[in-house]
């Protein structure tokens, strides 16, 4: 029988976060990963799912996106009714890794299913089928969010907060972010050292002009972008500049960031 060797996703981590996502999966808890967006929250989960060895399902979640969307629901095939698990529901019944991305964009019934899967019970009962499923010890749910831009309407009521172990994730260290950047760019380190300075210029700006600062994922375009052969004005410009602002002065004030930085 042949083996399937999956690798593993390149994953530089930057404190105990490893250690803590893997004592979560062995003591069957959930956990919230609060950051902002590109900075690495997925690329983790994925890097662990790996490690663990343990299906993932990611859902992106959205404002649209109902319970039934996670759960299943019944579809019309061929004058037939079948039942079809939705990603929760498949992710429950394989022992799987399910990662609900940005869940407070998802409609408020979501958190309905997921409460008594979030406590000791470890159950998703679904009503639509009368069944109750036991989740099984290779089943484990993070969820992320970005309290950077959540509204008061959009938050994580604290009666479900509660119910995750939670991990901070920022920015990778200077250091740290040049080396990420190098290695998924293939830049070379002493180049991509300028524009972490840069990104990091940028993010002071957060707050002021900028409701985002720039995300490693931005400076890992960047750095491609400058891999392939464009001009680094270019590069910049279209990975580091564009993405963040739609103001004619805000842009001048940025270009003027990479002025003074570089
Ligand atoms: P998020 O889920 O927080 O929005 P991602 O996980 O998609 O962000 O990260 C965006 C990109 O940044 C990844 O595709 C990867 O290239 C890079 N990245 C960020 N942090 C790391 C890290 N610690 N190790 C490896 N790559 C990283």
């Amino acid at each position: 029988m042949s083996e399937t060797i999956v690798s593993l996703p390149y994953y530089a981590p930057t404190g105990g976060e490893c250690a803590l996502f893997e004592l979560a999966f062995r003591n069957r808890l959930p956990l919230l990963l609060k950051g902002p967006t590109g900075c690495g929250k997925t690329r983790f989960v994925a890097h662990m799912a790996a490690r663990l060895g343990r299906p993932l399902y990611t859902v992106a979640c959205h404002d649209d996106l109902t319970a039934a969307d996670l759960t299943g629901r019944w579809l019309l095939r061929g004058g037939d009714t079948v039942w079809s698990d939705g990603p929760l529901t498949r992710a429950v019944r394989e022992g799987a890794i399910c990662y609900l991305d940005e869940v407070v964009e998802a409609r408020r019934d979501v958190t309905v299913v997921l409460h008594p899967l979030t406590d000791d019970r470890r159950i998703l009962p679904l009503e639509r089928t009368g069944e109750v499923l036991h989740a099984p010890p290779g089943f484990m749910l993070v969820v992320s969010y970005n309290p950077g831009y959540q509204s008061v309407l959009k938050s994580l009521k604290p009666s479900t907060r509660q119910r995750f172990l939670a991990l901070e994730f920022g920015f990778p260290p200077p250091e740290a972010e040049a080396a990420i950047v190098a290695t998924e760019s293939g830049l070379p380190r002493e180049r991509c050292v300028p524009l972490v300075r840069l990104a990091q210029a940028l993010r002071e700006l957060k707050g002021q002009d900028l409701e985002e600062g720039v995300s490693t994922r931005l400076l890992v375009y960047a750095a491609s972008l400058i891999a392939a052969g464009m001009q680094p004005a270019l590069a910049i410009r279209a990975a580091m500049i564009e993405p963040l602002t739609d103001e004619p002065d805000v842009r001048q004030a940025l270009l003027r960031v990479v002025d003074i930085t570089l």
